[in-house]
């Protein structure tokens, strides 16, 4: 008989389905052997433009998917309030991302491990890297095929790409045709999460087979707004749906899984922050947590704009209805072509300088451009080329301003407070215009149109990305796993000092990992199943091996 989702009790309650949420409401239920109920503020994914990955850009600003935060005035960057968009909907951010399959740099970690966490050095978490992935180019030692996760060469080549990365190999870079190989370092085509063209998000990946069995129940719209304790243990979820309260019970976990911005506001809302803060707000301080929302960590991408010399570009696809309806045929007859492309098209790992040991800026090379991100694209041949800094110092904070639920914290990532981050960026703007004006670029660029060829200087670098950086849309870190004073989480993602209550997302990362975030985060969802199933003494579910 299907689950009550409003009545009964669970063994497990999973806060949020979002790119980690996804992955534990599928292996927590695999056994048959745990009623688990997972809360989603957002709704289903039916929104076609989830599921065709050019799609992303018309998410952006829709409210029926997205949260459409905002920083607060960003300090170092003019005052500019920055926008935050995250996933709510089924999928979470994984259903509204721009795909690139990125994850990072084995010395990230091994870094983790470095830092106390015993269990998440590279060696440690490629299995479940492994166990995760459906990789269209098979399994080898560093990748797995036949997971729920589809990773696949989705972008054809493309003439600017070609240019592009021949421009880097003119500057001295390699060519790399994989990110997630043996090294970083290089200039290619992306990978995305898609099969046959179509996204594949962790609820499409995860979710899908999962939804069918008896012992899950999903709630949409259902906006958590306390995590219940008796003493310091955690006990069950109240949360709102269509302007009634409700509450759910856990005879096993809480598990929080909202992601960097809405982990640690569900936290602070429930007792568990900064004590100041929260007797400030009239909330009852159930442990003083200096660390939860603290330790925000984002990458920032500074984009370098640039105008055509031929009309090649998706600026000109979209701009004639010809070639829009051609797109469109080509699409549905072979989903091949502009519509089937992700975020960034090709891109590179780069080092600044021969002192780094590895990569330490990210370019995300785009075939478009508009003024930001999700802007209407330019009515003349365009494309985008941006840098982003791989290994932020820069420290920025959530807090909640209130203590009703449904008004968004506080976010200040603090963008460029430090000066080894400003020294990156600037280096890495100037190695991107080397790479720019290398012989097999300069054809293809008719105008640097931003920032100005004249803008040379240090000084003047930096002004431009102070004036129009933005986000690359990774918050990390709010909910710090660690073993020091100020960490949240322990190395099993438990939340230090109270009983059955985890948290399992982005919000854990030890530090910002050398990539897009998300298959980092699917492998913590996997991993944190894992540790779950283990602490209640079911072992480990599915062997951590990937097919072939
Ligand atoms: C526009 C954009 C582009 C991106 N592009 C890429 C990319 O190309 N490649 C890449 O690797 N990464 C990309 N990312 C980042 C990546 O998608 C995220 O880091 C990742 O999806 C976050 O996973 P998460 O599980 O931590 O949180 P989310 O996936 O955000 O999941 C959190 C879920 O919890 C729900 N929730 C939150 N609070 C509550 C509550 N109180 N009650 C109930 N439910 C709640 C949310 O609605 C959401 O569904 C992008 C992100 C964005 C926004």
């Amino acid at each position: 008989m299907p689950l009550d989702k409003h009545s009964e009790s669970f063994d497990y309650i999973v806060v949020g389905a979002g790119s980690a949420g996804c992955v534990l409401a599928d292996r927590l239920t695999v056994s048959g052997r745990h009623r688990v109920l997972l809360l989603e503020a957002g709704g289903h994914d039916r929104n076609i433009w989830i599921h065709i990955p050019l799609g992303y850009g018309k998410l952006f600003s829709n409210a029926k998917v997205n949260w459409l935060y905002s920083s607060e005035p960003e300090p170092e960057l003019d005052n500019r309030a920055i926008i935050q968009p995250r996933g709510k909907v089924l999928g979470g951010s994984s259903s509204i991302n721009g795909l690139l399959y990125v994850r990072g740099q084995a010395a990230d970690y091994d870094h983790w491990r470095q830092l106390g966490n015993t269990g998440w050095s590279f060696e440690d978490v490629l299995p479940y890297f492994r166990r995760a992935e459906d990789q269209q180019r098979g399994a080898d030692a560093l990748h797995g095929a036949g997971g729920p996760l589809a990773v696949s060469d989705v972008c054809e080549p493309h003439p600017l790409c070609e240019a592009f990365i021949a421009a880097a190999e003119q500057a001295g870079f390699p060519r790399n045709d994989d990110f997630n190989g043996k090294t970083q370092e290089g200039a290619g085509y992306f990978q995305l999460t898609a099969r046959n063209g179509r996204r594949c998000s962790t609820a499409v990946g995860y979710l899908r087979a999962a939804r069918r069995r008896s012992n899950l129940a999903i709630v949409p719209h259902a906006h958590a707004s306390r995590i219940l304790f008796a003493g310091r243990r955690a006990v069950g979820i109240e949360y709102l749906r269509d302007g009634k309260t409700f509450t759910a019970h856990a005879n096993g976990e809480v598990i929080v899984a909202g992601g960097a911005f809405n982990s640690p506001q569900l936290l602070q809302l429930s007792g568990l922050g900064p004590a100041q803060l929260l007797s400030s707000l009239g909330i009852e301080v159930i442990a003083d947590m200096p660390g939860v929302g603290a330790d925000l960590q984002d990458h920032l991408q500074v984009r370098m704009q640039y105008r055509c010399t031929e009309p090649i570009t998706m600026n000109d696809v979209i701009h004639s209805w010809r070639h829009r309806v051609g797109a469109g045929i080509r699409y549905c007859l072979f989903r091949k072509g502009l519509l089937a492309v992700g975020a960034g098209y090709a891109g590179g790992f780069f080092r600044t300088s021969p002192g780094a040991a590895t990569p330490d800026v990210q370019v995300h090379f785009i075939i478009f451009s508009g003024d930001t991100s999700g802007a209407p694209l330019h009515p003349f041949p365009g494309f985008i080329a941006s840098v982003c800094q791989l290994r932020p110092e820069s420290r920025g904070f959530v807090r909640i301003k209130s203590a009703d639920p449904r008004m968004p914290p506080a976010i200040q990532p603090r963008y460029l407070s430090s000066r080894h981050d400003c020294d990156t960026v600037v280096a890495g703007m100037k190695l991107l215009r080397r790479i720019m004006r290398q012989p097999a670029m300069r054809r293809y660029v008719a105008e640097e149109r931003a920032p100005d060829p004249a803008c040379t200087s240090d000084g003047d670098l930096l002004a431009f990305a102070r004036a129009t950086g933005s986000t690359v849309f990774h918050p990390t870190s709010t909910c710090r796993m660690g073993p020091d004073a100020t960490a949240v989480v322990d190395e099993r993602l438990r939340v230090h000092g109270i009983e059955r209550l985890r948290i399992v997302d982005g919000s854990v990362m030890p530090a910002l990992v050398s990539g897009n975030t998300n298959a980092a985060i699917v492998m913590i969802g996997e991993k944190g199943a894992d540790l779950i199933l283990q602490d209640a003494g079911a072992g480990a579910p599915v062997e951590v091996r990937a097919s072939g």
